[in-house]
């Protein structure tokens, strides 16, 4: 039995077997020469190979578009394309047929060849596709080969995959029939991974160093995302203490749920905004079942990170038309392109930055590449036609930024106007708090925008120069530290003088600790992933304003985060006990 530490990601405990998804295990296929009779045969295995792996893509393809729709599972549709391509198929058969050469080494040249091409191509949508064409020469190889797939397709009931790390987009394919939980060495509590893992439910602990190190497949294991610990090859009584731990948290979750429905008041009567963040339309369902009362951030990015097309601006205005025809009339706050730092751009970009959180990202990266945002903006402008929506832009940290951005809002109204097509004129726009320069600034960004939407993954992070997704730093990583909380603040206090909404979009929102500072510094609106909406409402209902108010004033002066933290959860958590059970994100 061994035990392993890390950072909680969601909340329960589950018991199942590993899957370590080792993305460097690759096949070779050497030069084989053959016998011009065997050639039949060679060509009768090679198409074999190809209808198994086409039907094994359909597969996946289906899985993730029942899980996260269609717009994301189109990151198989190219696999698919491909197997069916004669400037593919066409080399292989002729290399089989013509250099009299094994059906593994005609597939593998015949990709390389062109991923070497697609490799050089001076357009970059040809040159994000090298890696997918060597995932489908894998495939192909694999399935040629008779071993083993070591893929994702495959899996048995109750795995638990263990990797050194995991893209959102392998995250959002999972199959949940068959994955319970995951655990990763890298990564840390606000990375997207996380992020996409509450959004799905999904236990997860990451961060953990060197699992990969000493997990093997099919290994019995458990995930304790509660408290982030992974225990491999446990003995029948931590089995036990583990079921039992799950079906507390159970029960806790059903009883949490009761509540979906009632209002999230305090006990002294003050409103707050309960809202949902999601990345996918199809979340916006879950949001609702858990008792949201809208969404208060929509990842739009997402749409670029699970295709490997850039969207079209049907693809955008569909997604964006089905959100708010999901969300029947509730608000939705959409944010526009957040790419950049740890999403998209620079696994694509050919000299990819030394530092990309400070570098070009979200409204930076907009700003510098006009078309595609002006595309987004027309859609979303097109979408606020069938519901309220607001609009809110990343990362702004100075004024000229926003003022740059809304220029290129009205451009596309008037766009929209002269081709006759409906949109709301009135549509409020905002911007998030994610950088200490935009909360100093607050007053003066106070006199432009409509709302602040403030981010404490991205605040915490610039503020106390910890990096959001490096499990080295993450015990450096804490929202209750004293010159986070008078950021916010500030914020507040201009937002609420001014009679300018502001909301609390960070993950942290759904930790109730946190969530009751939120309050006591006067934010009325918290957004949070839909599986932490019965918690943190539950949290509301039995917290006080005035009493928060006073947690939050105290908090604030104390010299050291360490005695904050302490101080802060000691006091929530004897005025809300009961959400503190089984809760992993202290
Ligand atoms: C944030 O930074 O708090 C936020 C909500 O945005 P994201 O996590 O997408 O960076
Ligand atoms: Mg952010």
């Amino acid at each position: 039995m061994q035990s392993l530490t890390g950072i909680p990601v969601g909340s329960g405990v589950v018991v199942g077997r590993v899957f370590v998804l080792n993305d460097g295990q690759r096949i070779r296929a050497p030069r084989r020469a053959i016998d011009p009779a065997d050639v039949p045969a060679e060509l009768e295995r090679f198409e074999s190979a190809r209808g198994v792996a086409i039907e094994e893509l359909n597969g996946l393809h289906k899985h993730a578009a029942t899980e996260m729709g269609e717009e994301a599972a189109k990151v198989f549709l190219f696999h698919i394309g491909a197997l069916s391509d004669p400037a593919i198929v066409g080399p292989i058969r002729q290399a089989i047929e013509g250099e009299l050469v094994s059906a593994e080494y005609a597939s593998a040249e015949a990709i390389k060849t062109l991923a070497d091409r697609f490799a050089r191509h001076p357009d970059s949508t040809f040159r994000s596709k090298v890696s997918d064409l060597e995932d489908l020469s894998q495939r192909l190889l694999r399935h040629l080969t008779g071993r083993r797939a070591k893929t994702l397709a495959d899996l048995e009931p109750h795995t638990v995959i263990v990797a050194r790390d995991l893209t959102p987009s392998q995250t959002a394919a999972f199959d949940r029939a068959k994955v319970v939980a995951f655990a990763t060495d890298l990564g840390g509590l606000t990375s997207h991974t996380a992020i996409i893992a509450r959004a799905l439910g999904l236990p997860a602990v990451v961060g953990l160093h060197d699992l990969t190190r000493h997990a093997r497949d099919g290994q019995r294991v458990i995930v304790d995302a509660a408290r982030g610990v992974i225990v491999l090859d446990p003995d029948d009584a931590s089995i036990d203490a583990a079921d039992a731990a799950d079906q507390r948290a159970r029960r806790s979750r059903i009883t949490l749920h009761e509540d979906a429905e009632k209002p999230a008041i305090t006990r002294d009567g003050v409103d707050i905004a309960l809202v949902g963040n999601i990345e996918f339309p199809e979340e916006v369902d879950s949001v609702i079942a858990d008792g949201g009362a809208g969404v208060g951030l929509y990842r739009t990015e997402f749409l670029y990170l699970t295709s490997d097309q850039e969207p079209t601006e049907e693809q955008h205005t569909a997604a964006y038309i089905d959100t708010v025809r999901r969300l029947g009339g509730r608000p939705l706050t959409i944010r526009t392109v957040d790419l950049g730092a740890d999403k998209y751009t620079q696994g694509r970009s050919e000299t990819p930055e030394r530092n990309p959180f400070l570098g070009l990202r979200s409204i930076r990266y907009c700003l510098q590449n006009t078309e595609m945002f002006r595309t987004q903006l027309r859609a979303i402008l097109r979408a606020s036609a069938h519901g309220p929506m607001r609009i809110m832009f990343p990362l702004v940290t100075n004024i000229a930024e926003f003022r740059q951005a809304k220029y290129f809002l009205h451009e596309a109204m008037e766009d929209l106007a002269e081709a006759g097509e409906a949109y709301d004129e009135n549509v409020p726009v905002g911007m998030m708090v994610e950088v200490p320069a935009a909360a100093l600034q607050a007053k003066s960004f106070a006199r432009e925008v409509d709302f602040f939407s403030i981010g404490t993954n991205d605040l915490v992070q610039y503020t106390l120069a910890v990096d959001r997704i490096n499990e080295r730093v993450a015990g450096l990583y804490t929202p209750i530290h004293p010159a986070v909380l008078k950021l916010i603040r500030d914020v507040s206090r201009v937002g609420n003088r001014g009679g300018i909404p502001v909301s609390c979009c960070g993950e942290s929102a759904a930790d109730p600790a946190f969530a009751a500072l939120l309050i006591g510094l006067g934010v009325r609106t918290l957004s949070v992933t839909s599986s932490s909406l019965p918690r943190l409402k539950r949290a509301v209902r039995g917290l006080d304003s005035k009493r928060c108010e006073r947690i939050a004033q105290k908090a604030i002066r104390f010299d050291s985060e360490a005695d904050a933290g302490t101080y802060v959860r000691d006091r929530v958590r004897k005025l809300v006990p009961e959400v503190f059970d089984g809760w992993s994100g202290e």
